[in-house]
């Protein structure tokens, strides 16, 4: 059986994560089928969703706009996978503290939009992730900061704050798991064993 995943493309990295979601059902032996979302009406047929980086006040702004946010959030609520990272991670929150962003409240944390400062402090970290036997080498770009982690799970920490979560089938990153050949975040949020 092939599975049907949705990228949301309305802004940001969207090849790398259908490249990176296909490498990961491959290592997992499924066969996945990657559409890209620009409209509404796509979500509903999908198994599983990715929300790529970019710039979540943009993301947030077409999402409404194209009526697809609700679907995201009928999504979750059918307790599908979704991973949501850095500018997709802040969409998904609860909070962002920032009136631009309409949150969609797919996992209870709070975020701070760049709190790991500007686009030339980027780094690459490597992460113990739980779930995953060897350090996980993340990029970080105008990373969020997870300030408050709710009910979700905490799944990695950098300099002892949390970089990745989990709540319910929702995972999200600061961090940007499409620019590595490495996919085995997208293998955690969507193949992994039960
Ligand atoms: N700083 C961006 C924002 O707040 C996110 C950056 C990214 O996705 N790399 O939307």
């Amino acid at each position: 059986m092939s599975l049907n995943a949705g990228v949301i493309a309305v802004q940001g990295d969207v090849s790398e994560h259908a490249d990176a979601i296909r490498r990961a059902g491959t290592a997992h032996g499924e066969s996945v089928a990657v559409t890209e979302i620009r409209q509404s009406g796509i979500v509903p047929d999908c198994d599983l969703l990715c929300m790529p980086g970019g710039e979540s006040t943009a993301i947030s702004r077409l999402l409404q706009s194209e009526g697809i946010a609700p679907e995201i959030q009928a999504h979750v609520e059918a307790g599908k996978p979704v991973l949501a990272t850095c500018a997709g991670l802040i969409v998904a929150a609860t909070d962002a503290d920032d009136e631009r962003v309409d949150n969609l409240g797919l996992l209870d944390v709070t975020v701070e939009r760049n709190a790991f400062g500007r686009q030339k402090d980027s780094f690459e970290a490597p992460l113990d992730v739980t779930g995953l036997d060897e350090p996980y080498p993340a990029v970080f770009i105008r990373a969020p900061l997870i300030s408050d982690v709710g009910s979700a799970t905490v799944l990695a920490e950098w300099d002892g704050r949390p970089v990745a979560v989990q709540d319910g089938p929702v995972v999200g990153t600061s961090f940007h798991p499409e620019l590595t050949p490495d996919s085995r975040i997208h293998g955690l949020a969507f193949f992994a064993d039960e």
